[in-house]
């Protein structure tokens, strides 16, 4: 029998066509004049398929008119023109399999409307409600677009390791991988002995592709990495995983103005491709979640990322009036509350800033001239704050050496780090995208635990 998807048969080109539908009950509604309605969702899109189930179908008694939310079913029939309703198609059903019952008492989506908080907690049954679903696809439509973007560009995909031994640049704190036995090593109270670990020194999962992208960059030119991060901190925010996804591309030869470029160039393409093939998904997320979301992501894409050194965002800062909770000074490191006042109150839109001070960026950060400043960029939007962190890598091995000295790093752990530099060395440029932060940006969740499938965070990994 020829498989229909949900999406396929709610289309007017469906219409004649003969096959199955498999999926999950949504509603069963039956009508006075011997046949039900039954609305069944196969994850292919937002949308159900409206299947009339008549009373002369063999176990229409027994079985379709117990069908309830949760059961699952195959359905032979017939796509139609709908009758009415809101969509343009439905399927006569000549046969309905029952292939799984729910019971409506322990069914905990039986009920219609839960708390998002309370739908974590069923995280192996939310991507069976609306809003699951719709963040799923768009989850998927922007890894498309990821993929087919620095495809399009030239960009090299490399798979970085998710075990290092290096501590990468200090970029967060790090997961230790072990296989030492931490229960007989507590009980015999004696030392770890690293060299006798897996690795034979301390390994971590990492928390940025970056440092072996580099590697890649400086020798085939355009490179990007897609892979998942690990944070250790302590960070209980609507904006922190422990887990989550990062894109990291890296080119040569790229200064901070094409890395910028590079950047919103590509913001612009997730955001476009998600409102051009995501846009049922959209809908729900603007008509029940946030109003201003398709409108926001269609203005940004139309208009020019307002770029601004440090030193400016500061000023405007100082000079707004606003009463922040942490003051601004020259040299701290821009809050939550400052990020949100200069992309929601005073550019009303994303903001590049870049040219940090020097103190509060990693080392391979490229020194500027004025001895304050490094070529790091973050680009903040709207609610989400920081969406990318990137920066013009240090390609000059001197200052390379002295700002690793400056922060108390060995440059042994990095002979290889520092060969890129003593070897044809080239002016380089690459940044991190969250994954999750654009997926909550383009959808207007406003938990970040709410658009990846598991959400890993302090005390929490049960699924
Ligand atoms: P933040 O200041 O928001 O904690 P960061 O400056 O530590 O982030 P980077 O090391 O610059 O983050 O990582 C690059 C990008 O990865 C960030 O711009 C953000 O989109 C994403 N990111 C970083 N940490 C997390 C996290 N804990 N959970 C989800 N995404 C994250
Ligand atoms: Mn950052």
């Amino acid at each position: 029998m020829n498989r229909i998807s949900v999406k396929d048969a709610r289309l007017a080109p469906a219409i004649g066509s003969t096959g199955v539908v498999q999926g999950w009950v949504r509603t069963r509604r039956d009508s006075k004049g011997g046949f039900s309605f039954i609305e069944v969702n196969d994850g292919s899109s937002l949308g159900n398929l409206q299947v009339i189930a008549d009373a002369n179908l063999a176990n229409y008694e027994s079985e379709i008119k117990k069908l309830v939310a949760g059961c699952s079913v195959t359905i032979e029939g017939t796509i139609k023109a709908s009758g009415g309703g809101k969509q343009p198609t439905e399927m006569g059903a000549t046969k309905i399999v029952v292939h799984g019952w729910a019971d409506p008492e322990a069914y905990p989506l039986q009920k219609k409307q839960h708390t998002l908080e309370k739908l974590r907690e069923w995280a192996h049954l939310r991507p069976r409600t609306n809003t699951f679903g719709a963040v799923t696809r768009v989850r998927n439509c922007v890894s498309r677009s990821i993929h087919n973007f620095y495809q399009e560009e030239g960009f090299l995909y490399i798979h970085t390791p998710i075990i290092t031994a290096s501590d990468c640049e200090g970029a967060g704190a790090m997961f230790r991988v072990t296989t030492l036995d931490l229960d007989k090593l507590a009980l015999s109270g004696s030392k770890v002995r690293t060299e006798l670990d897996f690795f034979g020194k301390p390994a971590y999962l990492t928390v940025s592709g970056q440092l072996n992208g580099e590697i890649f960059a400086c020798s085939l030119g355009k490179i990007y990495t897609f892979g998942p991060t690990f944070r250790a901190e302590n960070s209980n925010t609507s904006r922190h995983l422990a887990e989550f996804w990062m894109v990291e591309p890296e080119v040569a030869f790229y200064e901070l103005t094409d890395n910028m470029d590079l950047a919103e160039r590509f913001l612009k393409r997730l955001f476009k491709d998600a409102l051009n093939q995501c846009g049922e998904d959209m809908a729900l997320f603007n008509e029940h979640y946030d109003k201003t979301t398709i409108a926001t992501l269609e203005k940004i894409v139309a208009t020019e990322f307002r770029r601004l050194p440090y030193t400016e965002a500061v000023e405007i800062l100082k000079a707004s009036g606003e009463k922040f909770e942490f003051p601004v000074e020259w040299g701290i490191d821009l809050q939550s509350e400052h990020e949100r006042y200069l992309t929601e109150k005073k550019f009303d839109g994303p903001v590049i800033l870049y040219d940090y001070p020097r103190t509060l960026k990693p080392f391979y950060m490229k020194c500027n001239d004025d001895g304050k400043t490094v070529r790091a960029m973050d680009v903040l939007v709207p609610k989400v704050g920081e969406i990318i962190g990137g920066s013009q890598r240090e390609e000059r091995l001197d200052v390379l050496e002295a700002r690793m000295a400056e922060q108390h790093l060995r440059a042994e752990d990095y002979w290889w780090y520092l060969d890129l530099r003593r070897f044809g060395t080239v002016p380089h440029s690459g940044f991190g995208l969250g994954l999750e932060r654009a997926v909550q940006f383009i959808t207007g969740m406003a938990n970040i635990r709410d658009v990846i499938p598991f959400p890993r965070t302090p005390g929490s990994a049960e699924f």
